[in-house]
């Protein structure tokens, strides 16, 4: 029979004959939670990239190197960890040192920048798949999980929404719109550690968008046990993904094509004052996209319909 990605993942690996006490949060969140002395947490993270699957055979090794770390500071940035430590495992067809140079440099001039360490990793050879594991700090209590957020907070969303979606169209040859930008946003996600941080305190729940809005909000509505409504007029939509929608018609792609690595959270109405003044400085785009309510689903307001959103989003084996 087949199974959609989460179910696989509920059905074989949840139940489990271990349970240790400062496992705070296991499977099913950005990162797991440990608390293994004093007054923080270890957030631990891990994402595969396969040729074929998340990049394409001909990508720039330099972007590909950023990339597959980028996406797993993201998963810490998620959590409001502080990245730390990353491990590596490379499977590798033939050892090409130019392209090897190229990925490290990628690689290394993006964790500099967030003042990461690679202590360890892997080595094989075999079909180009590259495992990166990221380690980051929060305080104890407080990590952003999926599971907080409740009736009336308010859900935003960081920086732009569909970019990276319009750029795996241009890659893919599927629209004539030309938009490096969003070639940028698909090969050079940045990950908002920054705006992660800040949110400790103030925001309820905390996803990124890797699968796409609808899937990744879905997360944070299940964990959580609520609903919410989006409101298309608020997306933050760059023009060229518009003109994609309007020429197109398919107006669900920004909400269901993953790589955005964007944050979207939710936040209590109390805190929302301290909230945007807090972000105002970050350099990081702000939008106020829909509210948290109380029955389950998600909806999206649109042309003054409401449209059932639930089905959207990407999953690995969704199609077998
Ligand atoms: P993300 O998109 O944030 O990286 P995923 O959608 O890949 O998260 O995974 C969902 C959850 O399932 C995460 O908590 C992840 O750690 C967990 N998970 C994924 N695959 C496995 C597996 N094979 N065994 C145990 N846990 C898994
Ligand atoms: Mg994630």
């Amino acid at each position: 029979m087949a199974l959609g990605e989460f179910e696989l993942i509920r059905r074989f690996f949840t139940d489990q004959p271990v349970k240790h006490p400062s496992t705070m949060l296991g499977v099913g969140d950005d990162c797991a939670l440990l608390h293994v002395d004093g007054s923080q947490a270890l957030a631990i993270t891990t994402d595969t990239m396969v040729e074929g699957i998340h990049f394409l055979p001909d990508v720039d090794p330099e972007a590909l190197g950023h990339k597959v770390l980028a996406v797993n500071l993201s998963d810490l940035a998620a959590m409001g960890a502080e990245p730390r430590w990353v491990t590596l495992a490379l499977t590798l067809p033939h050892c090409d040192t130019t392209w090897l140079q190229n990925f490290a440099k990628g690689f290394f001039a993006l964790a500099k920048r967030y003042g990461v360490e690679l202590i360890g990793g892997d080595t094989t050879r075999g079909p180009l798949t590259i495992t990166v594991q990221a380690l980051g700090l929060t305080p104890r209590n407080g990590a952003l999980w999926r599971s907080g957020a409740c009736p009336g907070d308010l859900i935003y969303l960081t920086g732009e929404l569909g970019a990276a979606g319009l750029g795996l169209k241009i890659r893919q040859g599927r629209t004539a719109i030309e938009d490096r930008t969003a070639i940028a946003h698909l090969e050079r996600p940045e990950p908002r550690v920054d705006v992660g941080m800040k949110l400790r305190g103030l925001a309820s729940s905390c996803i990124d968008v890797s699968d796409g809005l609808a899937a990744d909000l879905g997360h944070i509505l299940e964990a959580s046990g609520v609903g919410a409504a989006l409101d298309w007029e608020r997306l933050p939509l760059p023009n060229r993904v518009r003109r994609y929608a309007r020429e197109t018609g398919d107006w669900r792609m920004p909400l269901s094509a993953g790589d955005d690595y964007e944050l979207c959270f939710t936040v209590p109405p109390a805190n929302r004052d301290q909230l945007e003044r807090s972000l105002a400085t970050s350099g990081v785009a702000l939008a106020l996209i829909g509210r948290i309510e109380p029955h389950t689903g998600l909806r999206l307001f649109k042309d003054g319909q409401s449209i059932d959103l639930s089905q959207d989003g990407y999953q690995h084996f969704s199609r077998d």
